[in-house]
């Protein structure tokens, strides 16, 4: 294939192996971004839901409390005047709190934090609860509603309970007293504990000021911890009573999707949170096996596309080197063909040069062509003089200074044969041809080659000459033949001369 077109095919392949990188890697984020969204989704609409279901389980509990808070409220009077009626197992606190399995108890305490009446079956003991802060509270505030404090440990069980507490007044007004239900902490523990969860998800119930009333599954040390720092309360809750948002949580810094609902009624708030990490990992884990599939497959393209570009390099390589073995080839064959037209001895063009270059010059020129054949005199004297070899080396010479005459690069010597040489002239007519067979004796002469066998007076070696020139339409054995003949007239004019068709010696 073309080094083009493979470059071409090869920058295809690419393109293809690119586009198909670039979809896959698309896709595949794409629909595991779209996958992590719906999960996503899902848990937080799930959080929500569980948010708002446990709200409402929190507002029923303390409302269940409220109500029997305002019934002892109602009878304020008489719990004050016969508060032993009111006080143990079978008493009318006792009464108020069995239909409630959140309750640690019921009790009243009078202004000065006196233990009154309450609905514990336990040997009445006089205790104060004047320090405890929602009674500090109440004796200060005239506030008519339930108020639901921080928790603390029982004083009557040692259990964690959450006080709701309720100001008892005398007909003016005036603070007459505290009615409190004490709901068990252990309560929440028991009802969180039916959901389930993994091991970092959380179920927390607080107060809008961000106190901690319970949390699952941490420890009971976390209890009335702070966490109003977190965005819930810095951001969220102002914005809606309900919702969904990721953050880090504030007891452990663990990060967390959301579901958070504010109760109606009171001033908490229940979140539920699932860990982001352990989503995480079950998501990967449910995709993981889609995910190795298409790593597989794009792996598999990548294999393919490459495996195609080094198949298109090698059969590209093979290609080029086929190319250089056929330079190689054309070459060795000029140097053959080169080899095969040319004289051994003189290094000039020998006679298959000559006749394919002579028919070639009548063929393409327009113009007469000229040819000069040579012959050297006397050279079988030459030879039987000074041997053979001097012979060669004598032919070898007078080639030389034939070849060395400034022609024109259209003009080609050559060896005839034997001791004849040849000139061809395309485009030259006969006069000019003369004059460059002139120059041809003359060079030889001055080279002064010494021939003592020669007839002639100089004892040189010497040349004679032949001239004919073309006609339009002639063969190249009819200017060969002229040439001869002109040739034999030179030889027989007495050698060292020059004759041209019309026969006359021109030296
Ligand atoms: P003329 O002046 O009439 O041409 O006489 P000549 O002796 O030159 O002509 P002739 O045709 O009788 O002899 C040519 C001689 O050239 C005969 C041959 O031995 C010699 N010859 C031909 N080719 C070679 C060659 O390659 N080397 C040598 N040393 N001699 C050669
Ligand atoms: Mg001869
Ligand atoms: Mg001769």
């Amino acid at each position: 294939m073309p080094l083009a077109r493979t470059r071409k095919t090869e920058r295809l392949v690419l393109l293809f192996l690119l586009f198909i990188s670039v979809f896959i890697v698309t896709a595949c984020s794409w629909a595991l971004w779209q996958s992590w969204q719906d999960r996503l989704q899902d848990v937080s609409v799930r959080a929500r839901n569980q948010a708002l279901s446990l709200s409402r389980q929190a507002q029923d509990t303390f409302l269940q409390v409220n109500i029997a808070l305002d019934e002892i409220a109602r009878q304020t009077d008489e719990v004050f005047r016969r508060p032993e009626a009111y006080s143990g197992r079978s008493g009318i606190l006792a009464g108020l709190s069995l239909p409630l399995p959140q309750l640690a108890g019921l009790f009243v305490y009078d202004k000065e934090g006196n233990w009154l009446a309450t609905s514990r079956d336990q040997p009445f003991r006089q205790m104060n609860n004047a320090d405890r802060e929602s009674f500090i509270w109440h004796r200060d505030h005239a506030d008519a509603g339930a108020r639901i404090g921080q928790v603390v440990r029982s004083r009557s069980t040692g259990e964690l309970v959450i006080p709701v507490s309720l100001r008892l007044n005398d007909a003016e007004g005036n603070f007459r007293g505290v009615a409190l239900g004490s709901v068990k902490v252990a309560f929440f523990r028991q009802y969180y504990g039916w959901y389930e969860q993994s091991a970092g998800d959380l179920l927390a119930l607080m107060n809008t000021r961000g106190i901690l009333l319970y949390a699952r599954p941490f420890p009971d040390s976390v209890l009335n911890r702070s966490l109003s720092s977190s965005p819930l309360f810095t951001n969220l809750l102002s914005q809606s009573r309900i919702g969904s948002a990721t953050w880090h949580s504030r007891l452990d810094g663990e990060e967390r999707l959301f579901g958070y609902a504010r109760l109606e009624r009171y001033p908490l708030v229940v979140a539920v949170g699932y860990e982001t990490r352990a989503m995480r990992q079950a998501w990967w884990m449910s995709n993981i096996t889609g995910i190795s599939v298409n790593i597989f497959t794009w792996l598999l393209v990548l294999l393919f596309g490459f495996l195609v570009l080094r198949q298109l390099r090698a059969s590209q390589r093979s290609h080029q080197a086929l190319m250089r073995s056929q330079d190689e080839l054309t070459r060795l064959n000029g140097t053959l063909s080169d080899l095969a037209m040319l004289d051994g001895l003189t290094g000039l063009g020998n006679r298959r040069q000559f006749d394919f270059y002579l028919e070639k010059s009548l063929r393409d020129s327009a113009l007469p062509v000229s040819l000069i054949m040579f012959d050297v005199d006397y050279f079988k004297r030459y030879n039987d003089e000074y041997g053979h070899i001097a012979g060669d080396r004598c032919l070898q010479e007078v080639a030389a200074l034939l070849k060395h005459l400034s022609l024109r690069s259209t003009d080609r010597v050559t060896r005839y044969g034997g001791e004849e040489f040849a000139i061809i002239l395309p485009g030259t007519h006969a006069r000019d041809a003369e004059k460059v067979a002139h120059r041809a004796l003359e060079a030889i002469r001055r080279a002064a080659l010494p021939h003592e066998a020669s007839e002639l007076a100089e004892k040189i070696v010497t040349l004679s000459a032949g001239i004919s020139a073309s006609f339009p339409g002639d063969q190249p054995d009819a200017l060969k033949q002229a040439a001869d003949r002109a040739l034999y007239a030179a030889k027989k004019a007495g050698r060292n001369c020059i004759a041209g068709t019309e026969g006359i010696c021109l030296l």
